[in-house]
């Protein structure tokens, strides 16, 4: 009795619900798939798939299925690779391999859950097929509020996240018995090129040249990597509530961003560390809560369709933006002649992620004093950064943007220069991330206070519209 699992954005051994039930009922060999998928969209404009990786987490998964692949053969399961349609390649993949148990952790965009769903009708005659939790705290659909809606205001979801008990974790399964016994369906797979070499999945392709090499100064991928991380708890959790808006701290945070994004982690195993912690409480409470947030993006991914480039607010689709490719050009590139901007914005080019508060004020300037379409920035990031994530990225560009659930009041337009001067005080962030003898305008390449009475007027008419 072979056992299939489908591997996604789970990229773990340990706290695994989908891994651990497929060791635990197997008498046979167990074998892992991951594909690089590619998304359809229907003739009814319908997605099906999640959203096509980024090309700094493509370089991610690339070296983070790397260290897995090992792991897994110690454990008696060979990691196996394809790449393409995926409803093609299991249909394939499950018709030679035979196995009576498909199992995969769950994912909750729209588009993601019906590709999954037309998978498991389709398999449901030829293997019993279970899907798992794993990748949030709460399944979406069971967090309803008192009225039965679902959440659109986050301190109130955050209330009920928080109040959800923890089970205890999972440990890594034990090996396998029959570690061989699906070599011939695996060979056969190969030979018919469903198969392939991580090697030819293509996900080092179109990053930028030098990008594999300065990722890998910032970054070690991978579960052990990401446990040491977690681990740390007590290096960077301590004071956080204080110094998490301090870009220039490089431990202000726990960049356990594209940990979770891939799965390397659990967001459960991240909320036992931190409750666990010596750190004190308000600390944690800070903590908690931007996990929290994480789980309120996906929650609201889950109920929308096409959060990456429909605005929540239905009115924002008339917002008369003024697209110009100079001045996204000059974003992009750190030229904008706005220090905390453009370091934010090399600290992104150069590793692949960017703090927080940075990545506001960048958003801001974009969508408010230059009037770019947030769709545009949104996918500069989806590229560059190593925790793209198909939730938090298009609903933290809405909220900035102000046409997101629950959105910072349009109103709010961050001021750059007094964000440096607040959050950046001694300069340690801005002289760290500017390349020496960058040629930067010197002075913004936007007036501060007009574009923000410009961007106020344009404001004004989607309310009056509206
Ligand atoms: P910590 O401060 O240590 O927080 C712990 C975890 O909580 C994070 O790893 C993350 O999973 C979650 N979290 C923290 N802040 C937020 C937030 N505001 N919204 C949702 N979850 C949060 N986060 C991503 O993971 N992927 C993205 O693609 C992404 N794009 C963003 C785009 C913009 C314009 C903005 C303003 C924010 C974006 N964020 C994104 C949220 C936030 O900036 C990052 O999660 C955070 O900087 C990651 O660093 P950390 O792991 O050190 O965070």
């Amino acid at each position: 009795m072979t056992t299939l699992i489908w591997l996604r954005d789970d990229l773990r051994l340990a706290d695994h619900p989908a891994l651990t039930a497929a060791c635990s009922g197997a008498h046979g060999p167990v074998v892992a798939l991951w594909i690089h998928e590619t998304r359809r969209t229907d003739e009814d404009n319908n997605r099906h798939g999640p959203r096509p990786l980024g090309a700094a987490t493509r370089w991610w998964y690339h070296r983070s299925l790397q260290q897995l692949a090992p792991r897994l053969a110690d454990l008696g399961i060979p990691l196996v690779f394809a790449r393409g349609d995926a409803a093609s390649i299991v249909r394939r993949v499950v018709a030679t391999l035979q196995p009576t148990f498909v199992h995969w952790t769950r994912r909750y965009a729209p588009a993601a859950c019906r590709l999954d769903a037309a998978i498991k009708e389709e398999l449901k005659s030829r293997a019993d097929v279970h899907s798992h939790p794993g990748s949030l705290l709460a399944e979406p659909w069971l967090m309803r509020t008192a009225s039965g809606s679902h959440y659109q205001v986050f301190t109130p979801f955050s209330h009920a996240v928080a109040d959800l008990p923890l089970a205890p974790l999972l440990p890594e399964p034990p090996p396998v018995d029959e570690p061989d016994g699906a070599a011939t369906a695996l060979a056969t797979l190969r030979e018919d090129g469903v198969l392939q070499n991580l090697e030819d999945l293509g996900l080092l392709d179109d990053g930028p040249a030098w990008w594999e090499d300065t990722l890998a100064q910032h970054w070690e991928p991978g579960e052990l990597a990401a446990r040491e991380q977690l681990d740390a708890v007590d290096n960077w959790l301590p004071g956080y509530a204080k110094r998490r808006d301090l870009p220039g701290e490089e431990t202000s945070t726990s960049r356990i961003s594209p940990r979770l994004r891939c799965g390397e982690l659990s967001p459960r195993q991240a909320l036992a560390a931190a409750r666990s912690s010596t750190a004190a409480g308000e600390d944690i409470t800070a903590w908690t809560r931007q996990l929290y947030w994480r789980e309120f993006c996906w929650h609201l991914l889950h109920h929308r369709e096409q959060l990456e480039d429909t605005p929540m607010r239905p009115a924002f689709a008339q917002f008369p933006y003024h697209p110009n490719d100079h001045l996204v050009r000059a974003w992009r590139h750190g030229r904008t002649g706005i220090d905390l901007v453009d370091s934010g914005m090399w600290q992104l080019w150069q590793t692949g992620w960017m703090h927080n508060r940075v990545r506001m004020v960048a958003a801001s300037l974009f969508t408010k004093n230059m009037l770019q379409p947030w769709q545009d920035g949104e996918q500069w990031f989806w590229e560059t950064l190593v925790d793209a994530d198909e939730a938090n990225n298009p609903v933290s560009w809405q909220w900035v943007a102000g046409c997101g659930a629950d959105a910072a009041p349009y109103f709010r337009v961050f001021n750059p220069e007094l964000q440096r001067t607040r959050f950046d005080p001694h300069s340690s962030y801005v002289k760290r991330w500017t390349p020496e003898g960058l040629a930067r305008p010197v002075v913004p390449i936007v007036d501060l206070a007009e574009s923000r009475r410009e961007a106020l007027a344009a404001y004004e008419q989607v309310r009056a519209a509206s």
